[in-house]
């Protein structure tokens, strides 16, 4: 099937985008990357009367250093973060996820924030945010507000984002140097989106935060594992402990391809690995 008719405009300046999306109200969307979006709008499940193009937006393009955080701009491509010195320095987590997303086309014209705000439960990139207990800046005509990761995932597709609002950037705190960041997950072709992943986060001074993709209708961080690590000092007898914990906190939706023992199942494999690698 072929898109709608809608109308297309290419704002210059972030202000003016926020004029646009203020006056058109839900009848606007914005476009970014399209690799989502074009789909949704062929299969016409999205038909905007308006679409915003903030891809001139050069201001969200930018990822910077703080003293004790990252900043990426919403429109950084995922080509462009896998990319960054800055991001492999002190994100390694990212460039090691990315490689799971997709293929390099999508990869050249995705951007983080169409990729967050579209809120797919299997992105790699929303579970990431969550292992890096991440904060989004929305910003409208009305304002700036920050919304952190928990609060800003709602569900299947669903999020906090206002529809006159942009994802200007992504704050992340800075891990403390001595961290390490291990990325997994399963798919049943290289590129496709995954039956089920993991992102896991830790150092000596704090336990890990594990994050998982595709088990539930938004990224879930495995709180009751992440406590049990935190107590006392790894080894095999307390991995295997932790592999069969997490199985009991993870309760996957029904779905006829990938039952929900099967993706519980690919869980625990998935944290013994990371656990073993630890460990060795
Ligand atoms: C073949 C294929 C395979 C894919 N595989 C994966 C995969 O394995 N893992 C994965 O995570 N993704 C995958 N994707 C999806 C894709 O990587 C992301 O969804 C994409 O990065 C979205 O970014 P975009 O810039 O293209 O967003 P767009 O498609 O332009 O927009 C997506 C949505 O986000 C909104 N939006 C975009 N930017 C902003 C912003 N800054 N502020 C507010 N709202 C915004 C749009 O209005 C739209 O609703 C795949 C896509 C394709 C085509």
């Amino acid at each position: 099937m072929k898109a709608p008719n809608f109308e297309y405009r290419r704002p210059e300046s972030l202000t003016e985008a926020l004029e646009l999306l203020a006056q058109h109200g839900d009848d606007a969307t914005i476009i970014a990357g399209g690799q989502s979006l074009l789909a949704l709008l062929n299969f016409r499940m999205a038909a905007p009367e308006l679409l915003v193009d903030i891809g001139r937006l050069e201001e969200l393009k930018q990822i910077t250093g703080g003293a004790d955080h990252v900043e990426i701009g919403g429109l950084v491509r995922h080509c462009d973060l896998a990319a960054s010195p800055l991001i492999a320095q002190t994100l390694p987590l990212l460039p090691q996820a990315i490689g799971h997303i997709a293929h390099p086309a999508v990869r050249h014209r995705g951007t983080i924030g169409g990729s967050l705000a579209m809120a797919d439960p299997a992105a790699e990139l929303a579970a990431c945010c969550l292992a890096l207990d991440a904060t989004f800046s929305l910003v409208s005509a009305r304002g700036q507000r920050w919304v952190g990761v928990g609060d800003f995932f709602q569900g299947v597709y669903e999020t906090a984002l206002e529809s006159d609002e942009v994802l200007t950037a992504i704050r992340l705190p800075k891990p403390a140097p001595d961290s390490v960041g291990i990325f997994k997950e399963v798919a049943r072709r290289q590129g496709d989106f995954a039956m089920a992943g993991l992102a896991f986060v830790t150092a000596a001074d704090s336990g890990p935060r594990i994050a998982l993709l595709g088990v539930a209708d938004r990224p879930m961080l495995a709180r009751r594992t992440m406590a049990f690590l935190k107590d006392s000092p790894l080894n095999e007898a307390r991995a295997k402990e932790a592999v069969d914990l997490i199985g009991t906190e993870v309760d996957p939706p029904e779905d006829p391809t990938y039952p929900p023992a099967y993706r519980r199942h690919l869980v625990q494999v998935l944290l013994q690995r990371v656990l073993m690698e630890l460990i060795q």
